[in-house]
This record gives C-alpha cells, sequence and structure tokens, in this order.
C-alpha cells in the first residue's frame, strides 16, 4: 500500500475523520467527522484537497440561507446535501 507521509515528522499517515472548522466568505462551519489523514506517530492532521472541495460547495449552496456558526456532520449533511441537490 503507497501511504502518504507526514509533512511534520515524515512518518506514516493513515485515514482517519476528525472534526475541522472552516471559514468560507463570511460563513464560518463546524464540520464533523471530516475525512483527513492522520500522522501515525505524531497524530497530526491533515485534510485532503477534495474536502475542502466539497465543504466549499456546500457552503456556497448554503450561503443564501445564512449558516454561520452551524457544526454539520460531513458525511450525513454536507456529502449528502451535495448530492440531492445536484
Ligand atoms: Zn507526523
Amino acid at each position: 500500500m503507497n501511504y502518504n507521509r507526514c509533512f511534520h515528522c515524515g512518518n506514516k499517515l493513515i485515514p482517519s475523520t476528525a472534526d475541522m472548522k472552516i471559514s468560507y466568505e463570511e460563513l464560518v462551519v463546524e464540520v464533523q467527522d471530516a475525512p483527513c489523514e492522520k500522522c501515525s506517530y505524531c497524530s497530526r492532521i491533515s485534510f485532503g484537497d477534495e474536502v475542502y472541495g466539497t465543504v466549499e460547495r456546500f457552503m456556497e449552496t448554503m450561503k443564501p440561507k445564512g449558516i454561520s456558526g452551524t457544526v454539520m456532520n460531513y458525511y450525513e449533511n454536507i456529502a449528502k446535501g451535495i448530492e440531492e441537490g445536484q
């Protein structure tokens, strides 16, 4: 298996989930259980561009509704919300 390496310590990154806080223009949303990669050694977390892209697309569609400060679950609210919106 081909692992990415931690940018901080160079150890293996393993797939995991974590909470992230993301601000997009004037909106701030807390996202729970977002897919990420976590370092097996120093526990640093990195989210992929795809995750940011998905959350930003979601926030773009939600912007007119004013959801600033909302807590969202990545799979339940965001990934699903984008599917339903298309
Ligand atoms: Zn590390």
